[in-house]
């Protein structure tokens, strides 16, 4: 504190001299006024998370417009027969939307890693399995891109506690990157081994590769390196911020070795793994009996079209589907129509979500039905929050179509013949 009132940041070193029974006699230091880094530094930190809260808070509200447009590209694809310039174009247009609903989530991600607000639901998964179905993923791009994946994985399981989704995700960002960062006779070669308690997976290209420097900033948030091929093909620079986090989150680590620029480069992830024999807890396949009757559905969301939407797709899928655009429109149609099933949109005007959902549960003609939230917040304790309000499933935005009928299948019981 200064004489005038005002206060600043000091920053001190001293020494106290004792007199022999440790009684201090005098302090002899220098004291230095840091006020000015001080504040720089904390309004750096605010801006900081201020970034943090922006990028999650964009990335959310892109998700709305981002669902209703993969639902018109379902419904085009499903209906447009033919025409080969039409189909190639909706095919185009669906993988791009597909590499902006991954931007988008990774931009989700990477902003809530940011704000320690990332959970895993961790079970025990075979990482054999998850590199196939990363493959899976991808496999179509490399075949349209001409490159070539070569997977070569042990015929035993490779058992690990850990989150499947981001497993996935990071075998999916690794193979990404192969695929990116190639030429036009691009080969990523993948290798799992399990030894020591410990799978090795590596993640190997002949593609453009690193020079050493670039090699350990790689995995920072944002860094792009810069060199004209990679800058011309790159996405966000959060793949391997992601991969790095999610792969340390399960006690894992990864490194990267390049010989050089033009020498392709080498992903190699370590994650601990499990020893004992695998307990089977496969996730039951949703029972798919045919049954000729539709099933009735009503669509709850203020946003006109995605409603619309939804409910083109619905009966493309073969149910019977109605949509109304608020809560209280939305109460009194399922009161009339009986539908088997509501997909309820959770932010909307005066009657939310929630307040919707409690309602119907209220009625006796609500107590039945299965009711679905569709949501842009998918985590945990969204998910806790919208099954206390009596939902039956929860569905993030934008919303994967065959979730959806997975979804419609396991809650009704069967499958609309359409
Ligand atoms: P993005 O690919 O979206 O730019 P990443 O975090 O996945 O972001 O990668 C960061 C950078 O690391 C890339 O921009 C690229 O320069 C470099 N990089 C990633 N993977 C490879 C690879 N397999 N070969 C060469 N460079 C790579």
């Amino acid at each position: 504190m200064l004489e005038d009132g005002s206060q600043r940041w000091m920053s001190g070193y001293g020494r106290i001299t004792e007199e022999r029974d440790s009684q201090p006699v005098r302090m002899s230091g220098v004291m230095f006024d840091v006020d000015e880094r001080r504040r720089a530094d904390d309004a750096l930190r605010l801006a900081d998370r201020r970034k943090d809260e922006f990028l999650a808070m964009l990335a959310h509200e892109l998700r709305n417009p981002m669902a209703t447009i993969r639902s018109g590209l379902n419904i085009l694809t499903l209906t447009t027969a033919g025409d080969e310039t039409t189909h190639s174009t909706v095919a185009m247009m669906n993988r791009q939307t597909a590499h902006l609903v991954r931007m988008v989530d990774d931009l989700l991600d990477v902003s809530r890693i940011s704000r320690g607000k990332i959970e895993l639901k961790k079970s025990r998964v075979n990482l054999v399995e998850l590199v196939r179905q990363a493959r899976q993923s991808i496999a179509a791009e490399f075949e349209l891109q001409g490159k070539v994946l070569h997977i070569h994985l042990p015929s035993t399981p490779v058992d690990l506690e850990g989150d499947a989704t981001r497993l996935i995700q990071v075998v999916a960002n690794l193979l990404t990157n192969g695929l990116r960062y190639t030429g036009e006779d691009g080969q990523v070669w993948v290798s799992l081994i399990h030894q020591h308690q410990e799978a090795i997976l590596q993640v190997r290209d002949n593609g453009i590769g690193l020079a050493k420097d670039q090699q350990s900033a790689i995995f920072e948030l944002f860094v792009q390196v810069d060199n004209s091929v990679a800058r011309s093909k790159g996405g966000l620079g959060l793949g391997l911020t992601l991969v790095k986090q999610l792969v340390e989150m399960h006690g894992g680590r990864v490194d990267v070795y390049s010989e050089g620029l033009g020498k392709g480069s080498t992903f190699t992830v370590h994650l601990p793994t499990l020893t004992t024999a695998a307990e089977s807890s496969p996730m039951p396949a949703p029972q798919t009996t045919d049954s000729a009757a539709a099933s009735r559905i009503l669509v709850i969301d203020d946003n006109a079209d995605a409603a619309l939407m939804m409910t083109m797709l619905l009966k493309l899928k073969g149910y019977e589907a109605y949509s109304r655009t608020s809560g209280q429109a939305g109460l009194e149609a399922a009161e009339r129509l009986q539908p088997a099933a509501i997909l309820l949109d959770i932010g909307m005007p005066e009657l939310d979500g929630y307040a919707t959902c409690r309602l119907i549960r209220e009625q006796a003609w609500g107590q039945g039905l299965a009711v679905i939230a569709l949501t842009g917040y998918g985590q945990q304790e969204d998910r806790q929050r919208t099954r206390e309000a009596g939902f039956d499933g929860h569905l993030v935005k934008p919303v994967d179509v065959d979730e959806l009928t997975n979804l419609l299948t396991a809650l009704l019981g069967k499958t609309p013949s359409g």
